[in-house]
């Protein structure tokens, strides 16, 4: 248990994420806490470099709407004022608290308050002695042997409440060092890829490497480690879980069309558009924009809800059944009402509502779609005169 959240042993996966702010500002941490919190983060670390950040935890701690881990680095000292500081969880970097008479007497201090530790191994900030024995390289085995080192000495002191991450930068590496733990423990494993960087890279990287341990059933607990606003790193780690179904789903699941010659609006904004208006609303629905009607509502036709582009207008359709004609400017003020009167009231009564409507709609529908046909034809992309140019040049 971190605080009241259950991590591992068959509990749901959590996310993660860390604030940016001085642990020190007490208001302006705890403001970046509940932001983070809000955006789908189930455990925050905050760090505590300094005694006056152990002064901060000890006030943001009591006010925190989730569990708070403390992040320690090079000061065991700092670990024994943060769990003074009544902190949920610590974090201790095995390559920078080397002493074992140092890490086994944290160890004891936080079994006697049953306070559990992550071991945090850190490719780039591994034990020196470990880096020189396997060749001054970072390989998985030698981060795997940091943790185990670690387990080791708290073993010493009959201390068990323990999580690892193995996180490296070089996503192969992190992946390798996970599959390797995973083999010789069964303590909870929290997953990440460290300094993954900016978006869009770092989103990628950070994906590549969670979702392919998750795949592999490995993991309990995630943190997106991005160059952006921590907000962001919750929102993904949410995001990831939900679209493995190992989350129940909070928010939107929006689902777009790439756009095509046939396209009827500019797709990017609507989606846009959308994405804005579903952003605070916590309504566990899958929902389409799709820009044109010859071929988005069959293509979305497992959607909750969605709406397709014709002939200016925005047509509405609810599981691939055309339920609303709208003008095109009220496209996402319409989704949104629909959506948060299924979430509401219930598909049945949507479909109940529509009663009125589906008729003159499908017809609607099919108008737009004669005419996007008539005037763009089948092959609304020129993909047949491309073809046919490309076999010219090969014969040419
Ligand atoms: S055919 Fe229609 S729904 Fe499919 S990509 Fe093109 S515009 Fe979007």
């Amino acid at each position: 248990m971190v605080g009241d959240v259950p991590v591992g042993g068959g509990a749901p996966i959590t996310v993660q994420s860390m604030t940016i702010t001085k642990t020190a500002d007490v208001d302006g941490t705890l403001q970046q806490i509940y932001q983070l919190a809000a955006a789908g983060a189930d455990i925050v670390r905050c760090t505590c470099n300094e005694p006056e950040a152990a002064e901060g935890l000890a006030r943001i701690v009591p006010r925190s709407p989730v569990p708070i881990v403390a992040d320690i680095h090079h000061q065991y000292r700092r670990a024994l004022e943060a769990l003074e500081a009544g902190v949920d969880c610590l974090r201790l970097n095995p390559g920078n608290i080397r002493k074992p008479e140092h890490i086994k007497v944290v160890a004891q201090e936080a079994k006697d308050r049953g306070v559990p530790i992550r071991i945090g191994v850190n490719g780039g900030s591994l034990d020196p002695a470990l880096y020189d024995a396997y060749g001054g390289r970072v390989t998985p085995e030698a981060m795997v042997e940091s943790a185990l080192q670690e387990i080791g000495y708290f073993q010493e002191v009959d201390f068990d409440l323990i999580k690892i991450s193995v996180k490296a930068s070089n996503v192969p590496l992190m992946i390798e060092a996970y599959r390797q733990l995973s083999e010789v423990t069964d303590h909870p494993l929290h997953l990440g890829v460290t300094e993954a960087g900016p978006p869009p890279a770092g989103i990628v990287k950070a994906t590549a490497g969670i979702a392919t341990l998750l795949a592999e059933g490995i993991g309990d607990t995630i943190r997106y480690s991005l160059t952006s606003d921590p907000v962001d790193e919750a929102r993904l780690g949410r995001v990831l879980l939900e679209s493995f179904g190992l989350r129940e789903r909070k928010n939107v699941d929006l689902i777009a069309c790439p756009s095509c010659g046939r396209a009827e609006i500019d797709v990017y904004q609507v989606a846009d558009d959308a994405q804005r208006a579903f952003a605070d609303r916590e309504i566990p629905l899958q929902v389409a924009v799709m820009g044109c009607v010859v071929n988005g509502p069959g293509e979305a036709r497992d959607a909750d809800i969605g709406i397709a582009a014709g002939n200016k207008r925005g047509h509405l359709f609810i599981k691939g059944t055309n339920v609303a004609v709208v003008p095109e400017d009220e496209m996402v003020p319409t989704l949104v009402e629909w959506a948060e009167f299924i979430h509401a009231e219930g598909m049945d009564a949507a479909m109940e509502r529509a009663s009125a409507t589906r008729d003159a709609a499908r017809r609607a529908a099919d108008e737009d779609r004669r005419r996007n046909l008539a005037d763009r034809g089948d092959d609304a992309n020129a993909s047949e005169q491309v073809v046919e140019l490309l076999r010219k040049q090969r014969e040419g």
